[in-house]
């Protein structure tokens, strides 16, 4: 099942196929029902924790109700109400090898970067989450301003100290995203957490319709231009390892957001650049458009 938010706050089923096209089936009243009942005292998406429950529910509404053609809606980030917005940072061997030859170079982009078992896995801002339809308002215009594709995995249940021989079951789905980030010498929290630079879309897919998440393409171009191309057997830490990892310091709960990092090929992108994502034709395409930051504004 691919589950999209749109609109105001509104959420539908996507249904369809890449040659025939994407219809979005609204099923809002179920939202309504699920987050009526959801208890505020629990760290969780109130629909992804519902989605045991209720995806039988939601399926059948979705093929009751008409579809609007995909391209008509305003997307919005899949997850509504993230607990956590995690990220792997030095998760690709050749992205590691480039930033490192930034630093022979003498360009001032920040820290070193280890691999993830030493640097750890990082915290974004949740409020820097933004959908396709949204935009992102690109903050620093001096500064290099850089994309980095990535698949990212969605929580379903909460866990903790979870082996990696059960790392899988703990996700509810997958979607595409873009970790962007202004470069500079602050902490990485700091400068991946501006407004719209964590980029989630176009659809939340459910884990059953990825044969397996750590061979997917992962491709990104700029304007047409392909700066990106990887697969994600290529990870150092495998999706289940980095579940495995991130939940040895912490609880994962049910809409956590796990960026699992970015492959070589980062690149800085200015307001006016479209950038698209494709991997797997489950997780869709996932287009948005930078745009320059106007104070007080967005
Ligand atoms: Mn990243």
């Amino acid at each position: 099942m691919k589950l999209c938010r749109f609109n105001n706050d509104r959420l539908g089923v996507v249904l369809g196929t890449p040659a025939a096209g994407y219809t979005v089936h609204d099923i809002t009243k179920l939202q309504d029902e699920i987050r009526a009942k959801a208890p505020y005292a629990t760290y969780a998406d109130a629909v992804i924790a519902a989605l045991p429950e209720y995806r039988g529910r939601m399926e059948k509404m979705a093929t009751e109700v008409a579809g609007t053609p995909i391209a008509s809606v305003k997307l919005l980030s899949p997850v509504a109400r993230p607990p956590k917005n995690i990220a792997a940072p030095t998760n690709y061997a050749a992205h590691i090898a480039e930033m490192q030859l930034r630093r022979d170079q003498g360009m001032n982009i920040g820290k070193h970067s280890p691999k993830i078992k030493e640097a750890g896995i990082f915290l974004k801002s949740n409020t820097s989450i933004v959908g396709p339809s949204e935009g992102i308002a690109i903050r620093f215009p001096e500064r290099r301003n850089e994309h980095e594709a990535e698949l990212v995995a969605i929580i379903g249940k909460k866990g903790t100290d979870i082996p990696i021989e059960k790392g899988l079951d703990y996700i509810a789905g997958y979607c595409l995203g873009l970790d962007m980030t202004t470069r500079g010498p602050e902490d990485r929290s700091f400068r991946k957490s501006i407004d719209g630079y964590s980029v989630l879309g176009p659809w939340f897919v459910t884990a059953d319709e990825i044969k397996d998440p750590n061979n997917l393409p992962l491709k990104l171009d700029v304007n047409g231009e392909v700066r990106q191309n990887t697969n994600t057997s290529d990870l150092i830490y495998n999706v289940q390892k980095l579940i495995e990892f991130a939940s040895s310091f912490y609880t994962l709960y049910p809409g956590d957001v796990y960026y699992t990092g970015t492959p070589e090929g980062v690149a800085p992108v200015v307001p006016g650049d479209w950038i698209r994502v494709v991997s797997d034709p489950a997780l869709g395409e996932l287009k948005i458009q930078c745009r320059a930051h106007v104070a007080g504004l967005s």
